[in-house]
């Protein structure tokens, strides 16, 4: 992903890049805020944001279910690109780089989690795209994806979902590390005393790369699941 700095200087750059459409827009905010006609311009100039949002989502999310995740990917870049301010610190939504979420949504859709074996194809397919847009609209909370109808209320379907995501993005993050020459690795377990057996069992562990457990733990049974990571050695 590409990245170019924080907020200001993407800021400055956009200012620079298109200095009278800056203005522009900046001028028309101050206008629209100042008067009762400009509040109703502003409701709608947010509402056609929201409505903006939740087709990307839309088309986003078609583009998961029908195996076209390079397009899911340029879907959220061009609607972030469209906002003054796109997600995440930094980002230049404008020359984004989608090789890397790509390779994780692959993981997503072709890793099966031992503990999964269970899932029927509906619940597994549900994880996946749950877990596929969690990556690129970069959110935490599966639970809008999730659907509430779904039998199994022993299981919590969002630390499922959580665990597939972590699984491919480990999978990527380790090739990343082997691949800038990183020998031997540690696992580092979230040090509260309310992980699991085998979480806490191997906290601190040194492996060479090529040997280290495949995080998340298949057995871990922390309530919030697994959140051990995988840090160089040396
Ligand atoms: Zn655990």
């Amino acid at each position: 992903m590409a990245r170019s700095g924080t907020k200001p200087v993407l800021a400055r750059r956009l200012a620079e890049a298109d200095p009278e459409g800056m203005t522009h827009l900046f001028r028309g905010m101050t206008y629209l805020a100042c008067t009762p006609g400009g509040l109703e311009l502003v409701d709608q100039f947010l509402e056609a944001g929201v409505k903006a949002e939740q087709e990307a989502r839309d088309r986003s999310m078609a583009a998961l279910r029908g195996g076209q995740y390079g397009e899911a990917c340029r879907v959220v870049a061009s609607f972030e690109a469209t906002r003054v301010f796109g997600r995440g610190l930094g980002i230049d939504w404008h020359n984004y780089e989608s090789a890397r979420d790509e390779a994780i949504l692959r993981l997503v859709f072709s890793e099966r989690l031992a503990r999964h074996t269970n899932f029927d194809e509906n619940a597994i397919k549900m994880i996946q795209v749950a877990a596929a847009m969690m990556q690129i609209w970069g959110t935490n909370d599966p639970q809008t994806y999730l659907d509430r109808g779904l039998k199994d209320d022993e299981i919590d379907w969002a630390v499922e979902t959580r665990m597939l995501l972590f699984r491919a993005i480990e999978t990527v993050r380790r090739q990343e590390l082997e691949a800038s020459g990183i020998q031997r690795v540690e696992v580092l377990g979230s040090g509260n005393q309310t992980d699991c057996q085998v979480c806490k069992s191997d906290n601190k562990k040194e492996y060479p790369i090529g040997q280290a457990p495949l995080l998340p733990h298949e057995g871990c049974s922390c309530q919030a699941g697994c959140r051990c990571i995988l840090l160089a050695a040396e």
